[in-house]
């Protein structure tokens, strides 16, 4: 992962958080038009291409005030802007980090825009490590859309801008947030609690917690220390349930496959030859990474409190975004009344959506689902991890086309001749999150299937999701 230093203030390589992930399964991820190295979106998103660890990587950008072109995050608006210019001769963008020191952007800079001043305050720019550069007495701050004259009030120990509409003066909170070298401006109503330390959840009220609250649902609880107990033991159980059977998949593929389960997994992943050794030892590694990410879910992990317990407007969902810095899971309050094997499987899914920092692993979209276990006893859940390593087999066989997500004809169809196809069926299910998680309960099964017998008798509450559409 790449980082901003605050002290150097250099940009050392570009981070994967700002990228914007593509959903290959949806309409207004193709541009409309391309211009200049510049592709259009039809919602109104502007993006480059940047190569970045050897892939093509799509990013934001915005164009300020003085005519350049940023890359800015989507998801945290507040981190650091990065100038970017197109290379005629190579024709294609690249950062240019020489020219410029990169300054923190300001997450609703909109509330003090109309403050916004277009020519620079002095002669030496130079900010210091949160950005602010101090000519005289007074001290700016540069946004997107120009510089502004910054207030410290002494009693409250914060900056603020003051701020004029219609002749009434507004006091406009900023603060620094040292976790996303960024600022945030607060609207004069809203007064949102500090949380610091290393165990806070992080995140509150950032954009991905509105565009949550607005597109899927009400945030019920933020973090493992505001769960109810019941529902914390299950969250707990439920994560070491699903860093287990990562673990024990990794290990299968290491102790070494039978003749039978190296074909039955060769036929899963849509492959016409057996899978080569250094395919197998890939998939060893991304499930060793799934376990050592979801480990620091854990009571004692550092991302303990990035759990999001959400009340679904619609259907019952799970999701993560795959870009989020934060590295929340949101999990959908009707989720939660399943087994703790079915939620294991969702945390395997969900976590599989963070692993694409590099270019080691696939991506995984959300092509289709498997569905969930039918668990009520030992036998029923062997049979239904039977059940769907069946249809995993029909599908990687090109005999069956699974349920497609996608909402889009033309996208379907195309998704359908890959599936058809033995030379391009691979490829898709390479990158379907739901293939790669119910593989791992798939090589772990036994352990599986004894674990889920061992949280049984502690399942406060027990049901089958009617339509998975965790995401
Ligand atoms: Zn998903």
């Amino acid at each position: 992962m790449a980082s901003w230093n605050p002290s150097t203030h250099t940009w050392e390589s570009i981070a994967f958080y700002y990228e914007v992930i593509p959903d290959p399964s949806l309409l207004e991820w193709r541009p409309v038009r391309q211009a200049n190295g510049k592709l259009h979106f039809s919602f109104g998103l502007e993006g480059i291409r940047l190569s970045v660890n050897g892939l093509q990587r799509l990013y934001p950008v915005v164009t300020n005030f003085r005519n350049e072109t940023l890359i800015a995050s989507m998801n945290h608006p507040e981190s650091p802007m990065i100038p970017v210019c197109f290379n005629q001769t190579r024709q294609q963008w690249e950062p240019s980090l020489l020219v410029h020191y990169l300054t923190p952007g300001i997450a609703d800079e909109d509330l003090i825009r109309s403050e916004a001043q277009s020519t620079a305050p002095g002669v030496r720019l130079k900010p210091n490590a949160q950005g602010i550069v101090v000519v005289g007495a007074q001290a700016y701050l540069m946004g997107e859309y120009g510089w502004y004259r910054l207030i410290w009030r002494a009693p409250e120990r914060e900056w603020g801008v003051s701020t004029r509409t219609a002749g009434a003066e507004q006091w406009v909170r900023v603060t620094y947030q040292s976790e996303v070298d960024g600022w945030q401006a607060h609207s004069p109503s809203s007064s949102q609690p500090l949380q610091s330390g290393p165990l806070a959840y992080v995140g509150t009220g950032d954009r991905l917690e509105s565009e949550v609250q607005d597109a899927m649902g009400m945030i019920l609880y933020r973090g493992r220390e505001r769960l109810p107990g019941s529902l914390r033991d299950k969250i707990d159980r439920a994560i070491e349930f699903a860093m287990q059977t990562a673990s024990g998949a990794a290990q299968s593929l290491r102790a070494g496959l039978s003749v039978q389960d190296q074909l039955t997994l060769q036929q899963r992943l849509g492959m016409d030859a057996p899978l080569t050794p250094a395919r197998l030892q890939e998939l060893q590694t991304l499930f060793k990474a799934i376990a050592a990410d979801l480990a620091r879910y854990r009571p004692s992990g550092s991302h303990v409190q990035q759990i999001v317990i959400i009340a679904e407007k619609s259907g019952d969902v799970s999701f993560v975004s795959a870009t989020d810095r934060h590295r929340r899971i949101f999990i959908g309050q009707k989720h939660l009344s399943l087994s703790t094997a079915n939620l294991a499987h969702i945390f395997l899914h969900e976590d599989l959506h963070f692993l694409h920092e590099n270019a080691q692993f696939h991506r995984a979209f959300d092509y289709f689902y498997h569905g969930s276990y039918v668990d009520t006893d030992a036998r029923a859940l062997s049979r239904s991890i039977d059940n769907i390593g069946q249809t995993a087999v029909n599908i990687g066989r090109g005999r069956q086309i699974p349920n497609l997500l996608t909402q889009h004809s033309q996208i379907r169809n195309e998704q359908i001749t890959q599936l058809g196809s033995s030379t391009t069926r691979a490829e898709l299910l390479a990158h379907n999150a739901d293939t790669q998680a119910h593989l791992m309960i798939w090589l772990d099964r036994l352990k599986f299937i004894q674990r889920s017998s061992n949280s049984s008798g502690s399942d406060a509450s027990r049901g089958n999701a009617t339509a998975n559409t965790h995401r």
